[in-house]
């Protein structure tokens, strides 16, 4: 039996209009050489929100000061009451440090859902580009599209095992790639951009969605604009920066 969450948990939960749930670690599972999945159990259905939502996790940073970091939602199991996370953990932060050490049946404080970035409903075309950890929310938001909607995927991994891939509804036009970073720095989206200039953008209407580090969302912005994408048809956000921790509150700095 769990116990309820930390006040503070809850006081931040009330504020931001979500649920606040002490869950109960119920597995990790290594995905690749840079992610780990966790699987959190207790209210995940409430928590989970909709395809391109995400939950707060609270932790303890190296300080023992309590901070928050954000995870979209890759998954959520209504019979088990469990709800997937992917976690990056190529660097080290309270987030890769907490999920590399995580053990079924730990508790931790999730809130949620949070974001404010849901799948475009009337787009015909939805194109998810970004690092390793925009592939949860790219994944579930894609499964959420109606057939015979298409699906495009432009993600740079660091490692050749992190094309991790998927399965979708029969009928969903699925393209992508996965492109090595092979030594580029964080910060720079050649790499993505590479990507974009091998696709040509259908005709019809479409929604790009861009999520990973500060600098490169913010080119993959401009280069999505120059190509002819409307602002509206647009949605991104900075998951992390380089070289800084995320804040107290589990955002990159956008200073
Ligand atoms: C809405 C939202 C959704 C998010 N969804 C996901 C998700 O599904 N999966 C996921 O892994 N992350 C996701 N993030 C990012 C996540 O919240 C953390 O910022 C990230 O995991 C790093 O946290 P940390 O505590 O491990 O490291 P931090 O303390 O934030 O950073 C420590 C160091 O590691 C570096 N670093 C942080 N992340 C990376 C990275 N991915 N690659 C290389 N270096 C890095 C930083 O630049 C810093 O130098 C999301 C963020 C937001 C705002």
């Amino acid at each position: 039996m769990t116990r309820d969450p930390d006040a503070t948990t809850v006081k931040l939960a009330e504020r931001t209009g979500a649920n606040a749930t002490r869950c109960e670690v119920a597995s990790t599972t290594r995905l690749c050489t840079s992610m780990i999945e966790i699987a959190l159990r207790g209210n995940a259905l409430a928590l989970a929100g909709v395809p391109g939502n995400d939950v707060m996790i609270r932790l303890s940073d190296a300080n023992g000061r309590l901070v928050s970091r954000r995870y979209s939602v890759r998954d959520v199991d209504a019979e088990k009451d469990e709800l997937t996370l992917w976690v990056t953990v190529d660097h080290e932060g309270p987030g890769s440090t907490w999920v590399q050490s995580a053990k079924p049946g730990d508790e931790i404080d999730v809130i949620g859902p949070r974001g404010k970035i849901p799948l475009d409903p009337v787009a015909d075309w939805h194109l998810f580009m970004g690092d390793i950890s925009a592939l949860a929310a790219a994944y579930r938001m894609a499964s959420s599209i109606d057939v015979p909607g298409r699906a495009i995927f432009i993600i740079e991994i660091d490692a050749p095992d992190d094309a991790i891939g998927t399965t979708f509804d029969e009928g969903l036009g699925v393209t992508g790639i996965f492109v090595e970073r092979r030594g580029r720095d964080l910060k720079d989206a050649a790499g993505l951009l590479s990507g974009l200039a091998a696709f040509e953008l259908p005709p019809d209407l479409g929604h790009v969605y861009l999520f990973g580090e500060f600098h490169v969302v913010r080119t993959l912005v401009a280069a999505v604009t120059d190509r002819g994408v409307a602002a509206e048809q647009i949605s991104h956000k900075p998951y992390w920066r380089s070289g800084l921790s995320n804040a107290e509150h589990g955002e990159p700095d956008k200073s």
